[in-house]
């Protein structure tokens, strides 16, 4: 069956089959204030306890997952969840168990209607908390490697592969590392947790798989292959073979793309390529030079604005940035502007209701609307550029007059810095990303007014071709490959070139190898994407040849 292969891999093991609890409320009516007093006390003791189980857990983990677990912590003792369940129980009557099951069914729905895929994701961390704290009212069974598990393991000597409708986030990191090998969930996206989490250990995970993983019983022999998203329940023994013999062809590659870590990107003819990481978060950057990347060429600041409930202030945004930058040593950052509306709300800045809010109030566009918001945010960028070396980028640029205005509130920010003594990198580059179809078509313009360009294929592509990015009904035709996007990126480079700025690329089409070839012959020289994919796309440079590229490459 096919899934969706989140961590890549291949893994051959015996099936432990994880079902879910539905947990139904009860419906009961508490009757006197004894019974709710009563309730509301086995409230806090379940949240105590829940606390503690995550509290042990993080001593036994990796640091990212540590993060994760964070998380849970926080949501286990987040005061609005206390006062929405108290109020439930001594208003509504409700037992502390129902109480609970219905403030976090509520939160997980606010979060699943979201669009943006790393926050609908995030409905699961609400839910494992949810759970857990119900799971510690009822009566503390919960779903785990069992003593089954083990059994199954000392039979057959294979691992286990880990199958269930979705695995909540402590679920997963708390799967015992010895006897795990492999992860396939019926729903569930790239950015799920079994997906993270899989990923950091090194292990296969296909998630996305429906309702066909229900046929599969404790003990199936099953063959995931996380390269393809497939998952084979009980093949034939020849197909075992092909698959023991795959994988370890994807261990030596893997072996061998390690190491390309510490070797330059530069093709057979002498031309060097930059390969840059996307990051949002430290972690990220961690990642990114573990896969060597050369410096970051997207530092999405969003998600700093994102996980709060109101703005950061201007010192919090330099920690931030700096923490970043310390990490980066003398690798380039490219710090992007606050990429906010559209796909990416922000629960504490009140956006007016929009029929296409992908065309409406987003980005640069709040940005230079809301001077106060920019101003803050350039000035913590300049106040950062002296731990390292950075450029700031702007996003959804349309046309000049914005990059102009947005100049000028960079002046004045660099005035006010001035005024106050406060160091920073007087010479900081200022780049834009191309991804409106518009900045596109005036490049040549554009590549007069900024420092560099970064072309955004991911929004270039959906206004280009008008097909939204997350439509699933329209995927065929968001094309990257389309000739109409294909013409404006060679445009775009050529333009960029003539003028003398750097042109680079930043979104998803940078890390896909099947474009590799296409946009060296265009003449791009900086891709950024995401760091795991670094290795493949160096391997593919070093092997080919700039002046070949260029040969084939027709439009
Ligand atoms: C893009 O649009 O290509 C891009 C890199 O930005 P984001 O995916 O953050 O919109
Ligand atoms: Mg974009």
């Amino acid at each position: 069956m096919k899934g969706i292969g989140v961590s890549p891999g291949i893994s051959i093991g015996k099936a432990y089959v994880l079902r879910q609890r539905k947990e139904v409320a009860s419906g009961v009516v508490l009757t006197d204030e004894s019974a709710v007093l009563q309730e509301i006390g086995r409230y806090g003791e379940a949240v105590k306890l829940s606390v503690k189980e995550v509290q042990e857990l993080f001593e036994k983990v990796v640091k990212e997952e540590r993060d994760i677990l964070e998380v849970q912590l926080e949501l286990l003792q987040d005061p609005q969840l206390e006062t929405d369940v108290r109020t439930r129980i001594s208003s509504d009557k409700m037992t502390a168990r129902d109480a609970v099951l219905m403030v976090i069914g509520l939160a997980v729905q606010v979060f699943e209607q979201m669009e943006d895929e790393y926050l609908k994701a995030r409905a699961a961390d609400v839910r494992d908390a949810g759970n857990r704290i119900v799971r510690n009212l009822s009566d503390g069974t919960g779903r785990n490697l069992s003593g089954s598990a083990g059994s199954l393991i000392s039979n057959s000597g294979e691992g286990l592969i880990i199958i269930a409708e979705d695995l909540s986030p402590s679920e997963t990191i708390g799967m015992d590392r010895s006897k795990v090998v492999g992860f396939a969930t019926q729903s569930g996206g790239k950015t799920s947790h079994v997906a993270i989490v899989a990923r950091l250990r090194g292990l296969p995970a296909v998630v996305g798989c429906g309702g066909e993983l229900d046929g599969i019983v404790d003990g199936d022999r099953v063959v995931l292959d996380g390269n393809q998203g497939l998952v084979l329940v009980n093949p034939d023994a020849s197909i075992v073979d092909e698959y023991r013999k795959k994988r370890e062809i994807f261990i030596q590659e893997v072996r061998r793309l390690e190491t390309l870590k510490d070797q330059p990107a530069v093709t057979t003819d002498g031309v060097k390529i930059e390969l840059l990481a996307n990051i949002a978060t430290a972690e990220d950057m961690e990642q990114a030079l573990a896969f060597g990347a050369e410096g970051v060429g997207l530092f999405r600041t969003e998600l700093l604005f994102m996980e709060r409930d109101s703005f950061p202030t201007e010192d919090e945004q330099v920690e931030y940035y700096k923490t970043i930058l310390l990490q980066a040593g003398n690798r380039i950052v490219t710090i992007r502007t606050l990429d906010i509306g559209g796909d990416k709300p922000l629960p504490y800045l009140e956006l007016p209701e929009e029929d296409n809010p992908f065309l409406g109030y987003r980005a640069i566009r709040i940005c230079l609307d809301r001077k106060d918001i920019f101003l803050t945010q350039l000035k913590a960028i300049l106040r950062a550029s002296v731990f390292g070396k950075c450029r700031i980028m702007l996003p959804m640029i349309s046309g000049v007059r914005e990059v102009q205005q947005a100049r000028a509130i960079l002046e004045e920010a660099k005035e006010e810095l001035f005024r106050s003594g406060i160091a920073f990198d007087t010479s900081i580059k200022m780049g834009i990303m191309i991804e409106v179809p518009s900045a596109a078509v005036i490049a040549d313009l554009l590549a007069k007014e900024v420092d560099f360009f970064s072309i955004g294929t991911n929004d270039l592509c959906q206004y280009v071709l008008a097909a939204d990015r997350m439509n699933k009904q329209i995927k065929d035709l968001y094309d990257p490959y389309h000739p109409a996007v294909l013409r404006l990126i060679r445009f775009v480079i050529e333009q960029g070139h003539l003028q003398g700025i750097p042109v680079g690329m930043c979104g998803e089409l940078a890390g896909d190898p099947q474009a590799t070839s296409l946009l060296l012959g265009m003449g791009l020289t900086e891709f950024s994407m995401n760091a795991p994919a670094i290795p493949t796309i160096k391997d593919i440079l070093i092997q080919s040849s700039e002046a070949a590229a260029r040969k084939n490459f027709q439009l």
